[in-house]
């Protein structure tokens, strides 16, 4: 069974956890707010399952640099642009999934706006739930048994986190499906949960109402700058870029990121797609999402092609800078 004893050799991907079939494995918070599983051994029938889906204990899922090409693209919706953080492409194919009557699970704030945690989206009124990124690692909850179960009913899915979480994805399945898509994101490492309740409640404290709304990528500032925009029950709204904002600056310095997210590489090892989106500038008012994909299955019949505008000088760096130099 799975006991956690360096914190650096879990990334909390939930894996094990969707897995136990006793359900005997909690995911329990440290004093940071990550979560880490704990075993309740009276109910453990030792079968072992978590340790061969756990990708870092099996090594189901290895890094790697296989890369057969990439694309810069952006959406030409610039209204979804300035809701995204970058080009905005994450919505165009969650939009194709769910036209064609599939599920899109990704990272949504909480009701509360003091946590993240992975949803179910299945219309496209929810989805401005996942768009956006969010700089708190989320919880997977159930929502890997919840994609098993659409992909076994037959159902397209598509799964978006942090490169750990699809890691973990494809770990817990063990084996590829046709209408499963993934797209995972360059990540500059999860912040910390409680750091950053513990920082909302300041503001509440602050501006003596609810957080109603959060944007870790407000655009009011420009592109090129990380500003946090926090709109308050009682119409008050905070906003300050980084390094004046607390939280982005710590979370931009690596103060409290999750330890495991930035030692151990969890890519997935398959033959199917792999998106990587992240951010770079064209320009000082436009940011392009660089898609790396591993076969051309998907931009056969997504409509991609008519948003994309190549810019090859610059994918060549990024490909050189992430992708291809071994870690
Ligand atoms: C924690 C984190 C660190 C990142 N670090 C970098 C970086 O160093 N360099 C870089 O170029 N890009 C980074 N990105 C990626 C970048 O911010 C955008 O997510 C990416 O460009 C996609 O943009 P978009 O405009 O297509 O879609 P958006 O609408 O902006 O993105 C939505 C997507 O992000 C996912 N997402 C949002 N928050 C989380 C979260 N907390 N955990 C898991 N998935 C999440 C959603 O599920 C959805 O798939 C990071 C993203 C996150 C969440
Ligand atoms: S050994 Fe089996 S029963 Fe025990 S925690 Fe792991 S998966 Fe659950
Ligand atoms: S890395 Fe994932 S599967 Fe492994 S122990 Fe941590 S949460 Fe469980």
């Amino acid at each position: 069974m799975i006991v956690v004893t360096d914190k650096s050799k879990c990334n909390g991907c939930h894996a094990c956890y969707n897995a136990c079939p006793k359900h005997c494995i909690e995911m329990k918070a440290d004093n940071l707010g990550f979560l880490y599983p704990v075993v309740n051994e009276v109910e453990c029938v030792n079968c072992n399952i978590c340790e061969k889906v756990c990708p870092i204990l099996s090594d189901r899922t290895k890094n790697t640099h296989a890369l057969q090409i990439g694309y810069a693209a952006y959406n030409s919706d610039e209204a979804i642009r300035l809701e995204s953080s970058s080009g905005g492409v994450f919505t165009l194919l969650a939009e194709y999934i769910l036209q064609n009557g599939g599920i899109v699970i990704g990272a949504s704030m909480k009701e509360d706006n003091k946590g993240v945690h992975h949803i179910v989206v299945d219309n496209i009124n929810d989805l401005e739930k996942l768009r956006t990124s969010k700089y708190v690692q989320s919880e997977i909850g159930n929502t890997y048994k919840k994609a098993q179960n659409a992909l076994k009913n037959g159902k397209l899915v598509l799964f978006t986190g942090t490169p750990c979480q699809i890691g973990g994805l494809y770990s817990y399945l063990g084996q590829d499906y046709d209408n499963l898509y993934t797209q995972d994101l360059i990540c500059h490492g999860v912040p910390s949960p409680y750091i950053w309740k513990k920082y909302v409640e300041m503001r509440e404290t602050q501006f003596a109402a609810k957080l109603r709304r959060t944007n870790f990528r407000h655009k009011k500032y420009g592109w090129n700058s990380f500003a946090l925009l926090l709109e308050f029950s009682n119409n008050k709204a905070y906003e300050e870029i980084n390094p004046k904002d607390l939280f982005l600056r710590g979370f931009l310095t690596n103060l409290y990121l999750r330890k495991a997210v930035m030692t151990v590489n969890s890519k997935p090892v398959t033959d199917k797609l792999i998106l990587l989106l992240l951010i770079f500038g064209a320009s000082e008012d436009l940011f392009l999402n660089l898609m790396i994909r591993k076969e051309h299955r998907l931009y056969g019949y997504i409509p991609i092609k008519e948003y994309s505008y190549l810019i090859k000088s610059r994918i060549r760096w990024y490909i050189k800078r992430f992708l291809l130099i071994p870690h």
